[in-house]
This record gives structure tokens, C-alpha cells and sequence, in this order.
């Protein structure tokens, strides 16, 4: 019978489980992954590489070919059919390679994204990767924690837990230790259990892990583990109709070249099918999906390097095409490394922080070291910035802080949220309670009634708070971030300890300015953002002045600037119409709460903008997944703001962003260039196969095409795929939402280019009819043809290098700086030549020897390809695309 942990007490489950609240020895969490396994819901099977392969020859155009070889080989064409079996299975073995090598980058991109749980073991509080968690393991929760298993609570505090993905009821639930008498509450009812994938909204707890992996409640649901995320990206959706349409218009002329073929009767049936078959599985460009996936998992490696971790694939495409970048301030655009910088206090007035005299008695002192949740360990101080700092300041000067905390133990605490921008700790000193509080200067000030100077308590007067609002000012201006100190004795304990029963009619003792330095990189990132038509915007929980300051030092935004910043408050007078109106005049929005990030986001969007959003709290959930791109933070952030987000910076640093939509920006624009080389090949050849039949000319043979497609194809299109990206990739404006593959001049590209490729390829055919170095027609057509096949190898050669750059010139360095597009060139060519050059292969591929005027006239027309191209470039980029020097 399964136990029913609700209804036994924490000892009895510690006992059932065979765990103590010191948490498990490392010997019983290695005896217990042995026999439980990793704690994960088991995701989609792989496929094995056999599996892979044999997968390749589904394609109807393969079997198809497949079966007209074998007809051919018992009519006799042995080598033929030979050639075109090994030519599709090395086709299937590319694209079994191209599908592995996908599949691992999207593998990997799951392992840096794998949440850590904090446990404790062997009496000690450690982190680990949550699949690492076993049966009897004590975890501890905060606010923002994905619960990573199925746990009996031991202990709670004002826990909240959001459990849609498991009831589907949105509304938080409270959640607390006791035990349960009921013997079968529905599971949104029991409430001294939390369940995997659910998520912490507040307060913090101690659980033991009763059921890991499949064992857990969201493992029972089957259904629920075919969300395992197989996104596909805008791009692929594209790119794969394009495959479909493509398709048929290819199946259509390889009807049509057949029929024609078989009528004029130059060819046999058989031969002729060969032919038309060959050319449909030449032509359609069944590559093109996996040299985008491929391409965009590369991407998404190369951003994991500069420490931007994709979580889901369409962001490296939705990156290159951002246009807003709404950025966290503290952390992101600073260090969130703060230091206490200047003190203020009615009787002393403002003093610098290394002269201000302390005092352990001095009410300041008190709340600063008490209204704090900062914690001493062997490492050093851990706990928010903002409170180490206070911490820190005491420590360096030298006063034993211990001392204060001991002769005021905490009693109980309002956590601080983002929403009243507060803090409380509730203490006690001599049989007296004391409400010690911190936090804005403003929401402070809201709630405060009266003042204590040199130990005297009055009313606050409205000179007074005009005179602290001012030294608030004035700290702000210096871009510091200013917090207010107040308290109060409590009389009344007994009441439910909420901000609203406690936080009013408080006294204010004084307040800090604090340093937190920018980010050393973020100016120029900021400045790089501009200059690629990106707008940066500044979001921040604190105060106006000391927004504009940093956001000033950024560059953010101008002195000229002069409307530039709006209050949440401000924010929240207006309509979202009305947001929407003004929403441009806005780069820095201050003394926000989380949920007006989704109304910038959306005012935005309103205007057909991609917005980017960075988030860490729980609260940011919703913004991060309104914006285009959710941005998470890798170190301060919540598992629940990084499960929201589309990316995750690894250092939290904004100019990470702006490293991920170059890499983004990288990826589309070589993805478009493997587009521009495969179609524009593929039409070439197409073209010259469709004239050849309609002029009455050669035909190429089948093996001819394949052998031509399989090598000239494949190795330069994927080694577009890894370009390094034009130098002034970013000083051009953002491609725009509606852009696609096509955009930018590509779509007349692939024309015009594989135009030019099959009237080359017969040029150089007719050359060799009418300038013909033989005297029997059959060796004149023989030799035709196979100028016109080198020439189309050749071509396709060549015209890899004018794909390098849509509209950039050839004639510079960068066009060899590629080792493996030279590599996969140079590989290429050698194939390509090997059929003609050495005798043995001659006769297989149908080819004749050639001289070298003949190689003279093949080569030219690949220069005079490039020449062509260079020339259409160079008005391109005179008179259409000027931004792209
Ligand atoms: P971001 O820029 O990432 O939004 P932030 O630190 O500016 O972060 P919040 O953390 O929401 O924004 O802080 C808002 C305000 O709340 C701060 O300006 C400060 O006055 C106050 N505050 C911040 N942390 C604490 C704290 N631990 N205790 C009390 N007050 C705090």
C-alpha cells in the first residue's frame, strides 16, 4: 500500500524514509541514486543511429530511385546503379551525422540548463543538481524554488505554493507543516505536502523528499511528458514549407524533362527515369531543414561560450531580430556589489560613511544589523547585497555584531518584496517586542508618524520629510542607492504578521546612501546596442534619481533626456492606451514592481516591436514570458524566472545580451547564406537539365547529378552554416519581425544567381558544340557534356565563396577565413575532379578527358560567375543596401 504522508507526523515520515533532519550521509545518497535512480521525469527516447539511418530512406524519392537502380542493374547498367546506391547511402549517412550532431548540441543545451535544489546533508546546507535528489533528502525551499521532487514539509514559514501545472489551480495555496487527519484529501488539499514542478511564491520551508523521478505525481501523469520542449523555430516552420512547395515544383519538371525525354526517344525509358529521378533528389533541397537546425544548435554552443544558455531553440533566431532590451538595473547593468557610502541621521546630518560614529545603542545600528537576514558562514557573508552591505559596514568597523543580534533575537520577520519595497524583522530586548524595519526612503516615509533625534521621539513634521526627501535626492543624484530606517515598540503581538497589520505609524531614526557600481563592459554594450538600432531600457526597483544617474553613466540615456524617466506610480496613472502612446519617450522606468514590466512589454509590442525582458524574482515569471525573449539570470535569478525564459545569462550581465543577438544575428545571416548557395545551386541545376532535355542536347546521367549535388552541396552549405559572421553586424538596424530567409535581397538572389549558374553551365555546352576540339559527333557530345557537368561543379564552387556575404565583396581577407568552408571547398573540388582526372572513374561517371583549353573555358566561366556577381553586389550595395559597406 502507498503511504500516505500527509497523515504521518515528521518524525514518523523521517523514520518511514530513514532520514534524520541533519539530512542523509553521503553513503545513503549513493546507496539510495543506485537504487532509485536519477530524479527525472523520463524524456523522449532517443533514436539510435541504425534507427537514424534507416530513417533516411523513408523519403519517397529514394525508395523510388532506389527501385528504378535496381531495375537498372538487372537491365544491365551495373555500374550505374551501383554509383547511385553508394551515392544515397552516403547521402543518408550525412544526414544521419547532421541529425546526431543536432541532437547532441540540443542535449547539451538541456544539461546547462538543469536546476540545482539546496539540501542538506551530513548536517551541512549544500547545492546540487536537482536529478541528483533521493528518497529521504531534507531540501529547503524559498520563494522562486521549483520544488524538484514530491516532500512531506517539516517545517514552514507563510509558505505559498503555486500548483497549476499539477491541479490547474492558479491561485497560490498556503501550505504549512501539521499533520493530516483526513484519510483521502484531494491532492490540491493537502497541504503539508509539495509536489515536483510546482512552484514556491513565498516564504521559505524544510521538506523531506518522500518520491523521486517517474515515482512523483507529475511522473504519474503520462501526459504531461510529451511536453518534453521539441520546439520548433519560426525559421524551421518556414523553411520546412518552403521544402514542401519546392517539392512539387521540382516533382513537376522531373515530369515534365522525363515525358519530354521519352517522346523525342533519345533516351531508354529506364534511363530517362533514371535521369528525372536523380534530378528531383538532387533538387530538393531535403538538406535545408537539418542545415538549419544544425546551424542554430551551433549557435546556441557558441552563445553557451560567451555565457548566454539557450533554453529554447527559437530564441537564437528571435535574438537577431531584438529591438528592445528591457533591463533589470541592479545586478545586470551594476555588480550588485554594494557598499555603504554615506550615513544620515536628524542630529548628525549626512556624514561620510568611514567618519559616521557608531554606536551598538544607536537605534540605526540596531535595525541595520537586525532588519537583515544576511548570514555568517566559513565562506563569508551570503544573503542579498543590499544587506551584506549593511553587514559589512559594521564589520569593518570593527563592532561585534554578534553582541547586537544576541541581545535582540529575532522573533519573526516580514520578508521584503518588490511590491512595498520593505523589510521587518520583529525582535525582542528585555520582554519588549520592537518592529525594526528598513527599506525605500519613500515607503518609509509613508509609514512613518514620527522621528527620533538624540534619543528624543516627535511627531515627523513636514519640514522633516521635506529635509529627508532632500539628502534623498541628493544621494540619488550621486547614483546612490538610498535605504530609510525605522521602528517602533509593538505592543500587540498577537496579530497575523503582515505588513499591513504591522508596518505603520513607525519612527524614523535615519538613513544610507550605497554605492553599487556599473558593470565595467555594460557602457560599451550599451553603446553597441544603439549603434545596431537596439533600444536599451533601464527597469529598476529603485529610486527615480538614482535611475537617471546610472542610467545616465550608461548612456542610456542623454543629459538632453529630460522625459526620459517614469515612476512606477506614474505608470500606473496611466491607461495601457495611454502607455502605449508614450511608450517611446521612455528609456528608464524606476520604483516599478514586477507587474508593470508586462505592461511595458506589451505597450511595446503594441508597436510591432521584439522586446527583450531580463527577470530573477518570481514575480517576473509573467513579464519574462510576455516578452519575445525571456531573459534569466543565471545567478541571482529563481528557478521559476529561468524556467520563464527563452535564455539564461550564466554571469547576469547585460552585455551578454548584446554578445547572444550578435550570435543571433550571426546565425540568421548564415543560415541565410547556406539558403542562397543550396537554392540557387539547385535551380541552377534544374535549369540546365530542363534545357538540355527542351534543346534536344545530352542529358546529364543520373550519377552525373548526384555525384555533383552530394559533393558540392552538402560540405560548403553546412560550413556557411559556421561562417564567423560580417564584421558590422552589428551597425546595421534590426532585420524586423516580418523579415524572413527570403528578406534582404535573398529571394532575388537564389534567381538571378541560379539564372546565371544553368546559362553558364549551357553556355559552356554550346561552346563546346560549335567549337568542338573532335570530329565525331559523339565525341564532340561527350565532351560537351562533360564541360558542361565540370562547369557545373565548378560553378557551384566558386559561387560558395560569393555566398560568404549576401552583398559583401569576395575581394577581401575574410574570404578565406574559414578553415572548414576551405576544407569542405578544397574536399569538394577534389571529388568533383577525381571523377574526370582519373581514367578508372571515367568511365562510371560517363565522362571524358579533358584538355586544357577545355579546363580553361570551364574555369572561366566560374570567374566570369563571380565577376557577374560582384558586379550586381556592388550596385546592391550602392544604391539598395547602403547600410552594409
Ligand atoms: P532591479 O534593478 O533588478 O529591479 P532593484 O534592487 O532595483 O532591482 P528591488 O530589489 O525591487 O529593485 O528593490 C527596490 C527598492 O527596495 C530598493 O531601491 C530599496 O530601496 C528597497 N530594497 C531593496 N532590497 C531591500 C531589502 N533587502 N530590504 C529592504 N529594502 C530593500
Amino acid at each position: 500500500m502507498k503511504t500516505k504522508y500527509y497523515n504521518l507526523t515528521s518524525e514518523q515520515t523521517l523514520e518511514k524514509l530513514t532520514s534524520q533532519t541533519t539530512g542523509l550521509t553521503d553513503a545513503q545518497v549513493k546507496e539510495r541514486q543506485a537504487q532509485y535512480g536519477p530524479n527525472v521525469l523520463e524524456a523522449k527516447k532517443h533514436t539510435t543511429l541504425l534507427q537514424k539511418f534507416i530513417a533516411q530512406f523513408k523519403d519517397l524519392m529514394i525508395v523510388i530511385l532506389m527501385v528504378a537502380a535496381l531495375v537498372a542493374m538487372f537491365a544491365g547498367e551495373v555500374s550505374d546503379a551501383l554509383i547511385i546506391f553508394l551515392v544515397v547511402i552516403l547521402n543518408a549517412v550525412f544526414g544521419v551525422f547532421q541529425e546526431a550532431k543536432a541532437e547532441n548540441a540540443i542535449d547539451a543545451l538541456q544539461e546547462m540548463t538543469t536546476p540545482y535544489s539546496r539540501v542538506r546533508r551530513n548536517g551541512e546546507i549544500l547545492q546540487v543538481k536537482s536529478d541528483e535528489l533521493v528518497p529521504g533528502d531534507i531540501v529547503l525551499l524559498e520563494a522562486g524554488d521549483i520544488v524538484p521532487a514530491d516532500m512531506r514539509l517539516l517545517s514552514a514559514n507563510s509558505l505559498k505554493v503555486e500548483e497549476a501545472a499539477l491541479t490547474g489551480e492558479s491561485v497560490p495555496v498556503d501550505k504549512d507543516a501539521a499533520v493530516m487527519t483526513e484519510t483521502e484529501p484531494p491532492l490540491g488539499e493537502q497541504h503539508n505536502l509539495c509536489f515536483m514542478n510546482t512552484s514556491v511564491t513565498y516564504g521559505t520551508a524544510e521538506a523531506v523528499v518522500f518520491a523521486t523521478g517517474m515515482n512523483t505525481q507529475v511522473g504519474h501523469i503520462a501526459t504531461m511528458l510529451d511536453e518534453v520542449d521539441n520546439s520548433v523555430t519560426p525559421l524551421q516552420k518556414n523553411i520546412t514549407h518552403l521544402s514542401k512547395v519546392l517539392t512539387v515544383l521540382i516533382l513537376v519538371i522531373a515530369v515534365v524533362i522525363f515525358v519530354f525525354g521519352v517522346v523525342t526517344g533519345r533516351e531508354s525509358v529506364l534511363d530517362m527515369l533514371l535521369t528525372a529521378i536523380s534530378l528531383a533528389v538532387a533538387a530538393i533541397p531535403e538538406g535545408l531543414p537539418a542545415i538549419v537546425t544544425i546551424t542554430l544548435a551551433l549557435g546556441t554552443q557558441a552563445m553557451a561560450k560567451r555565457h548566454a544558455l539557450v533554453r529554447k531553440l527559437p530564441a537564437v533566431e528571435t535574438l537577431g531580430t531584438t529591438e528592445i532590451i528591457a533591463s533589470d538595473k541592479t545586478g545586470t547593468l551594476t555588480q550588485n556589489k554594494m557598499t555603504v557610502e554615506q550615513l544620515y541621521t536628524p542630529q548628525t546630518d549626512l556624514v561620510k560613511a568611514s567618519a559616521f560614529e557608531i554606536s551598538p545603542e544607536a537605534k540605526l545600528t540596531q535595525i541595520m544589523i537586525l532588519a537583515n537576514d544576511s548570514q555568517e558562514t566559513p565562506d563569508g557573508l551570503v544573503g542579498d547585497p543590499t544587506e551584506t552591505a549593511l553587514i559589512q559596514y559594521y564589520l569593518d568597523r570593527g563592532l561585534d555584531i554578534t553582541q547586537v543580534q544576541k541581545a535582540f533575537p529575532r522573533v519573526d520577520s516580514i520578508p521584503f518584496d518588490s511590491e512595498r519595497k520593505m523589510m521587518s524583522a520583529l525582535v525582542e530586548n528585555n520582554g519588549q517586542t520592537y518592529l525594526m524595519t528598513k527599506g525605500a526612503v519613500d515607503e518609509i516615509l509613508r509609514q512613518a508618524t514620527q522621528i527620533e533625534e538624540n534619543g528624543q521621539i516627535r511627531p515627523l513634521t513636514k519640514a522633516d520629510k521635506e529635509k529627508i526627501l532632500k539628502v534623498n535626492h541628493d544621494l540619488a543624484l550621486e547614483a546612490l542607492r538610498v535605504l530609510g530606517f525605522a521602528y517602533k515598540p509593538l505592543t500587540d503581538t498577537t496579530k497575523e504578521k503582515t505588513a499591513k497589520n504591522y508596518e505603520n505609524d513607525l519612527i524614523f531614526v535615519g538613513l544610507i546612501g550605497m554605492i553599487d557600481p556599473e558593470r565595467p563592459e555594460v557602457k560599451d554594450a550599451v553603446a553597441e546596442a544603439k549603434s545596431a538600432g537596439i533600444r536599451p531600457l533601464m527597469i529598476t526597483g529603485d529610486h527615480k534619481d538614482t535611475a537617471r544617474a546610472i542610467a545616465l553613466r550608461l548612456g542610456i540615456i542623454t543629459p538632453e533626456d529630460t522625459a526620459g524617466v517614469i515612476t512606477g506610480r506614474e505608470l500606473d496613472a496611466m491607461s495601457d492606451e495611454e502607455l502605449k502612446q508614450n511608450v517611446d519617450r521612455y528609456s528608464v522606468y524606476a520604483r516599478v514592481a514586477p507587474e508593470h514590466k508586462v505592461r511595458i512589454v506589451k505597450a511595446w509590442q503594441a508597436h510591432g516591436k521584439i522586446v527583450a525582458m531580463t527577470g530573477d524574482g518570481v514575480n517576473d515569471a509573467p513579464a519574462l514570458k510576455t516578452a519575445d525573449i525571456g531573459v534569466g539570470m543565471g545567478i541571482t535569478g529563481t528557478e521559476v524566472s529561468k524556467n520563464a525564459s527563452d535564455i539564461v545569462l550564466a554571469d547576469d550581465n547585460f552585455a551578454t545580451i548584446i554578445l547572444a543577438v550578435r550570435e543571433g544575428r550571426k546565425v540568421f545571416a548564415n543560415i541565410q547564406k547556406a539558403i542562397q548557395y543550396l537554392l540557387s545551386a539547385n535551380l541552377g541545376e534544374v535549369l540546365t537539365l530542363f534545357m538540355m532535355t527542351m534543346l534536344n542536347w545530352s542529358i546529364f546521367a543520373p550519377v552525373q547529378i548526384l555525384w555533383i549535388n552530394l559533393v558540392t552541396d552538402t560540405f560548403p552549405a553546412i560550413a556557411l552554416g559556421i561562417e564567423k559572421g560580417e564584421k558590422n553586424i552589428m551597425q546595421q538596424k534590426p532585420r524586423g519581425s516580418k523579415s524572413n530567409f527570403l528578406s534582404n535581397g535573398v529571394g532575388s538572389s537564389i534567381i538571378y544567381q541560379g539564372l546565371l549558374e544553368g546559362l553558364l553551365t549551357l553556355g559552356v555546352y554550346w561552346i563546346a558544340l560549335n567549337y568542338p576540339f573532335h570530329h565525331t559527333s559523339a565525341q564532340i557530345h561527350a565532351d560537351a557534356l562533360t564541360m558542361a557537368y565540370a562547369t557545373l561543379g565548378v560553378l557551384q564552387l566558386f559561387h560558395a565563396f560569393n555566398s560568404k556575404s549576401i552583398h559583401g565583396t569576395i575581394f577581401r581577407k575574410e574570404t578565406f577565413n574559414n578553415k572548414y568552408f576551405n576544407l569542405a571547398v578544397i574536399s569538394s573540388a577534389i571529388l568533383l575532379a577525381m571523377t574526370i582526372f582519373v581514367p578508372a572513374f571515367n568511365q562510371t561517371f560517363h565522362v571524358t578527358t579533358l584538355a586544357l583549353q577545355q579546363w580553361l573555358i570551364v574555369l572561366g566561366a566560374g570567374v566570369l560567375m563571380v565577376l557577374i556577381v560582384e558586379v550586381v553586389k556592388f550596385f546592391q550595395r550602392r544604391f539598395i543596401y547602403q547600410d552594409e559597406r
